[in-house]
């Protein structure tokens, strides 16, 4: 298979990276390309050579798999493409389309010009994968902007618009539409190597005029440091962004090398700068939070693929051009705000008047918030309110494709208003209930079509919250969740799919973790403490904190609704409802709250509740007792694993990265440690078992299974345990 086609026009040698559907820089591609790049360097015949993206753009980077590929000693990677353009003495031109991202951009940036499409966005994401661009970027990028900007661009890991990378020196020619591109690169291809054979041959006056000044390595320059920064200043501003990253056992790690590949480029000559980001990178490559973050990036490519329907295409599916939501409250406004901000005009309908108002001033106010931030115009803002229309008419919603109910957790309620759409809603319009408890099947047996029933639940704040869980009901159809998963799509949501059981994934697996918490403050640790060692994990706040922001009540609401579910927890909940001490909402809960400290949203410490939770051990024959930080994180994490097998065994969830994914993207787990089950693996599943087994809980016979193989949860082969 070949991935390069190369083509001469007028003396410069055109090479066409050709490996659908983003071009990624693979050690195949990368094999096959840096003969190409010699051949050019020796044909006297060529006078430039300009790189440029079949597919409609540039390149996406590195084929993420090669990452945990070994290489062997025939293995060229886009490393081995960019020395031979470093060594050859040929012009170099990148014409840039649409994306020129981590190695993508690195072999621009190695080249002596950069031309690019006004849609184009460059940038070096590697940080997100745990890696550092190990392609030259930490070399190049601070030479060509600045170490200052360089650092911010590559710890952020965030892509750069066209017009911002030319002010910023990172491009040299922008061009309005595609069909430009390749001329405007040749045209300059040839004009630099005119002026390079001026230059040789010692005219220089002309050759810095117009007519181009030839090639123009990256390598060649100074690193600056940024404006009006003096080079003395260079162990500061290294020294203050190893400050400003996480600890490297916090998800850190990656930053801190990045930094240290910088500071390289200080220090060192341009060669051994480039060895020393490459020994890094290997590092980083070969670490576990690397591994881990792979492992996100994957599991996130998987959630679509649903083995029982693999035939079914989500580009078969018809678009979602019109939505209803029911209910404008705390949910159906955030939902109200996703379908605007996707393009996707939306009715909300609430029988109440004051919520109607309440949920308009809302819709205001976030608007408002984005002008205010400059993320959009005032006219946009305009338009974006517009698409949002409250009625109090049903029939509004007749040719709706999708309505999504989001009144009160009430089954009579909801069942009043699915009974009321099927006879509104067109026959083929989908009907979907964002139920976080309630069973989606007896909603969907009040209509007649439990076919098109799904259930779309989203996190607080919706328009904010990437999460999204699709339940699928007994008869919820391949159709209706492939169009579930456009939608999720479209709204730019990660969405998981779970079957119709309580709680689904994330709030089911929560239940065991807020449980375990419970447990252990009834043995006497404060729950400060236990918040802090949860935090110290890397989650971004602990059990009791996020008991607090989702409101008590509303746990003890699910306790009273489900005690099968809640058997176990600490009867502090319902003491904390007693004293009306509901969460955040009302400045107390396991905490308290003081508006003048963190906004009102930082936890105080409160005696009160620690003898609260003394009391009740007392009562059920629980003595204190001294527990480690270990013990603390491992009865909370491994509550969520073995929750987790539990849901895989049951069908709820397809596989252990779906786990990971809503975990992540749902409750906060830690990226750097790859979500529940993949930490499991990590730790060893074998261990956790030995624990679970210890601290008297039950484990889930799946991992027994995998312990007692000495397996893992990563080998479960997709769909092998799933009734799917
Ligand atoms: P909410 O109380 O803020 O809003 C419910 C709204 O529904 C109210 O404005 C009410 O006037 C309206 N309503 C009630 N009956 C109605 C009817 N028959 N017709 C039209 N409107 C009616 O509640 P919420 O927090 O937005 O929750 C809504 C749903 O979303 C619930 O099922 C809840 O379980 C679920 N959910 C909530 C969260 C959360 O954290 N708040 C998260 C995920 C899912």
């Amino acid at each position: 298979m070949s991935f390069i086609r190369t083509e001469d026009r007028d003396g410069v040698r055109v090479i066409t990276l050709d490996n659908p559907p983003v071009n990624s820089l693979s050690f195949a591609l990368s094999g096959e390309l840096v003969p190409i790049v010699e051949a050019a360097d020796k044909d006297e015949s060529v006078k430039a050579v300009v790189f440029i993206g079949a597919n409609g753009i540039f390149s996406a980077g590195a084929d993420v798999n090669d990452f945990s590929t070994e290489p062997t000693p025939e293995t060229r990677t886009i490393r081995d493409v960019i020395a031979a353009v470093e060594r050859s003495n040929k012009i170099f031109v990148a014409a840039i389309q649409k994306n020129a991202l981590g190695g993508g951009l690195e072999l621009s940036l190695a080249c002596d010009y950069r031309v690019a499409t006004a849609d184009t966005k460059v940038g070096l994401p590697e940080i997100k994968l745990g890696l550092l661009p190990g392609a030259g970027g930490t070399q190049r990028l601070p030479r060509l902007i600045g170490a200052q900007d360089a650092l911010d661009m590559m710890l952020k890991g965030k892509n750069m618009k066209a017009a911002d990378a030319k002010a910023k020196g990172i491009l040299d020619e922008v061009v309005e539409s595609p069909d430009a591109l390749l001329d405007a690169a040749l045209k300059l291809a040839l004009r630099q190597a005119q002026g390079d054979t001026q230059k040789a041959q010692g005219d220089t006056q002309k050759a810095q005029g117009d007519t181009g000044s030839g090639k123009r390595r990256i390598s060649k320059r100074k690193v600056e440091l940024g404006k009006g920064i003096t080079a003395q200043a260079a162990p500061f501003i290294v020294s203050q962004a190893h400050k400003m990253v996480p600890a490297e056992d916090a998800g850190g790690l990656a930053a801190h090398k990045l930094i240290d590949a910088v500071e390289a480029a200080f220090e060192l000559p341009f060669e051994f700068g480039i060895a020393r980001e490459a020994r890094l990178f290997e590092e980083l490559a070969r670490s576990a939070p690397s591994f881990a973050l792979r492992h996100v990036f994957f599991a996130e490519r998987e959630l679509a693929k649903i083995p029982s329907f693999e035939k079914l295409r989500m580009t078969d599916t018809p678009e979602i051009k019109k939505a209803g939501v029911i209910g404008a409250g705390t949910m159906g406004t955030g939902i109200a705000i996703t379908f605007a901000q996707a393009g996707i005009p939306v009715h909300v309908i609430d029988s109440n008047a004051d919520a109607v108002e309440k949920a308009r001033q809302t819709v205001f106010g976030m608007f408002m918030y984005q002008v205010q931030k400059g993320r959009m115009t005032q006219e946009e803002a305009w338009k974006l309110g517009q698409s949002i229309q409250f009625t109090d008419d049903y029939n509004e919603l007749a040719d709706a494709d999708v309505v999504i109910e989001a009144v009160f957790e009430s089954m009579d309620v909801k069942k009043q208003v699915f009974a009321k759409l099927d006879g509104i809603v067109k026959p083929d319009g989908i009907l979907a209930s964002n139920t976080s408890t309630l069973d989606i099947d007896e909603m969907a047996s009040v209509t007649k079509r439990a076919d098109k029933f799904v259930g779309l639940h989203f996190f607080v704040p919706a328009n904010i919250m990437p999460l999204l869980e699709i339940v699928r009901g007994k008869e919820t159809s391949p159709q209706t969740l492939a169009i579930a998963f456009k939608l999720g799509k479209a709204l730019r949501k990660t969405a998981v799919l779970s079957t119709n059981a309580f709680g689904f994934i994330g709030n089911r697996m929560v239940f065991d973790y807020a449980k375990a918490a419970g447990a252990l403050a009834e043995e006497g640790i404060s729950p400060m403490r236990i918040d802090g060692v949860a935090k110290k994990f890397g989650f971004p706040m602990g059990p009791f904190a996020m008991g607090d922001l989702s409101g008590i009540d509303v746990a003890w609401h699910i306790a009273k609704a489900r005690p099968d579910v809640a058997k176990g927890r600490t009867d502090v909940i319902d003491r904390l409802v007693e004293m009306k001490r509901l969460g955040q909402k009302t400045m107390a809960g396991y905490f308290t709250y003081d508006k003048s400290v963190g906004k009102g949203r930082e936890p105080i410490a409160d005696p009160e509740i620690e003898a609260l939770f003394a009391e009740e051990a007392k009562k059920h024959g629980i003595a204190p007792r001294e527990v480690s930080d270990e013990e603390i994180l491992q009865r909370l994490v491994f509550a969520l694993i073995n929750r987790g097998a539990y849901l895989l065994e049951e069908g709820v969830a397809l596989r252990p990265g779906d786990i990971d994914i809503v975990y992540i993207f749902g409750y906060g787990f830690p990226p750097h440690h790859g979500g529940p089950m993949w930490y499991a693996d990590e730790v060893g599943v074998k261990h956790v078992y030995d624990k679970v087994v210890e601290f008297g809980w039950e484990p889930a016979p799946l991992l027994k299974a995998i312990a007692e193989k000495n397996g893992t949860f990563a080998a479960l082969k997709q769909g092998e345990l799933v009734n799917a």
